[in-house]
């Protein structure tokens, strides 16, 4: 009998018809043979509605009572997947990410898996039970407090649990068919993609492709664990990811795996800063004791004149008043003259292993930029990743023209989004 994790994002189990839907699906699951383990999100859009509630009663919310309130949205979901699925006459058993032995680090809404020990999902299973988990929160090895993992982590979560239970594989049910070559909500003749790497997955994500999460992608790479990323509204066969492909998991020899974009991130350009040993590293300290991660970073040439120079990098939106508080606070002792904020701005990355051996890629996506008339404003690059940050108003235009130029576009289907906002 062989073990599947299954994990139903929030756009699957939006209203009491998508969790009647799941159930069915899990039950079958189930009545083919398999143990079945499956985790689950909150309903819906039910964690941003949570975000703004909180802004409401406390601007910056205590990380604590924060991850306290947003575990409460995958609870609900969970509590009623069992419901549903008892009601079709199967057993099934609701855990918490604590009951389910999920250990984290003490970084509140950001916190990292440490340990799985699932003793209580195994037994479960075991016992012939179906296990459903809360996806996308744990609880601190020390303090023992209840934390979350991060926006999407139950895709982590779900990764987590395949490896610690040793599972064939993990699904992850989501409302597109797969991972597309652009973001079907943008590019309508984005291809799905048959098999990628997960290499080449990790810089998807990394650059916002959020239909997989990058620390979930990490940890299937370091464990071995084969990801199905598949629509629960559809019974096709969607994306595998894994180190190789298997069986009839077809390879398309393409340069360029897709087009990524991301407009999450803000701005921070720090003006006038000495141009002298010592004050980019006075810099990123302080932004690094505020436990803000960083992505890409620019430093400009001085002026001659003045011997001064303009940092600028770029940061979770989420992060950004964080990061603004702390150089403000070493603002005396780096010695800068002022600090500029930028949230109107969107990240596009080109992402393909075979960047590293064909000339002209570089090329081909500056020029179908400046074709569509966007201007570029950073740029960074990996050996397999070229990414631009440009206006967030020129995005979606953007995507789709780099899309096309590198000849991504499908000339069959349109691709289907089943369900979500998009938010
Ligand atoms: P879930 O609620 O199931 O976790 P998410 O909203 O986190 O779903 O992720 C699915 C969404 O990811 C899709 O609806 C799609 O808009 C977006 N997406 C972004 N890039 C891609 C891509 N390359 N392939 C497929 N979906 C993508
Ligand atoms: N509910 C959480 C979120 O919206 C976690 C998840 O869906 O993976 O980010
Ligand atoms: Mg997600």
């Amino acid at each position: 009998m062989g073990l599947v994790v299954q994990k139903y994002g929030g756009s699957s189990v939006a209203d009491a018809e998508g969790i009647k839907r799941v159930a069915k699906r899990i039950v079958d699951a189930k009545r083919n043979g398999n143990q079945v383990v499956v985790v689950v999100s909150a309903m819906g859009d039910t964690t941003d509605e949570l975000i703004d509630l909180a802004e409401q009663v406390s601007p910056i919310p205590a990380g604590r009572e924060f991850d306290m309130l947003l575990t409460a949205g995958e609870r609900i979901s969970m509590a009623l997947l069992a419901m549903a699925i008892k009601n079709l006459g199967h057993e099934a058993q609701s855990f918490t990410g604590s009951q389910a032995g999920v250990i984290t680090d003490s970084v509140h809404n950001k916190a990292r898996i440490i340990d799985v020990t699932p003793g209580r999902i195994r037994t479960s299973i075991d016992e012939g039970n179906i296990a459903i988990v809360a996806g996308f929160q744990g609880v601190s090895q020390e303090g023992k407090n209840i934390t979350t993992l991060g926006r999407g982590g139950s895709d982590t979560t779900a990764v987590a649990l395949a490896a610690a239970l040793d599972a064939e594989v993990c699904e992850i049910y989501t409302d597109v068919d797969g991972v597309f070559t652009a973001d079907p909500r943008v590019v309508k003749k984005a291809k799905k993609i048959d098999w990628i790497s997960f290499e080449d997955m990790l810089e998807l994500a990394a650059s916002g492709s959020k239909v997989l999460l990058h620390r979930c992608v990490e940890y299937a790479r370091r464990y071995d664990i084969p990801i199905h990323v598949r629509s629960s509204f559809s019974g096709l066969r969607g994306t595998w990811v894994s180190n190789e492909p298997q069986g009839d998991q077809k390879v398309e020899h393409a340069i360029i795996s897709g087009v990524a974009h991301d407009v999450s991130e803000a701005k921070v350009t720090v003006v006038g800063v000495p141009d002298k040993p010592g004050e980019a590293a006075a810099i990123f300290r302080a932004i690094a004791n505020a436990e803000v991660n960083i992505d890409m970073v620019v430093q400009n040439v001085s002026a001659a004149s003045t011997g001064l120079t303009d940092i600028s990098f770029t940061l979770p939106k989420s992060e950004g008043r964080k990061a603004i508080d702390a150089l403000e606070r070493a603002k005396g002792t780096i010695g800068f003259e002022s600090l500029r904020y930028d949230d109107q701005i969107a990240k596009i990355s080109l992402v393909g292993a075979g960047m590293k051996t064909n000339p002209g890629v570089t090329a081909g996506f500056f020029e179908a930029l400046s074709d569509a008339g966007v201007n570029i404003e950073l740029i960074s690059t990996s050996e397999i990743r070229i990414s631009v940050v440009t206006r967030a108003d020129d995005v979606n235009e953007a995507v789709r023209a780099v899309h096309t130029a590198f000849g991504l576009d499908s000339d069959s289907d349109e691709a289907v989004v089943y369900g979500g906002t998009g938010r």
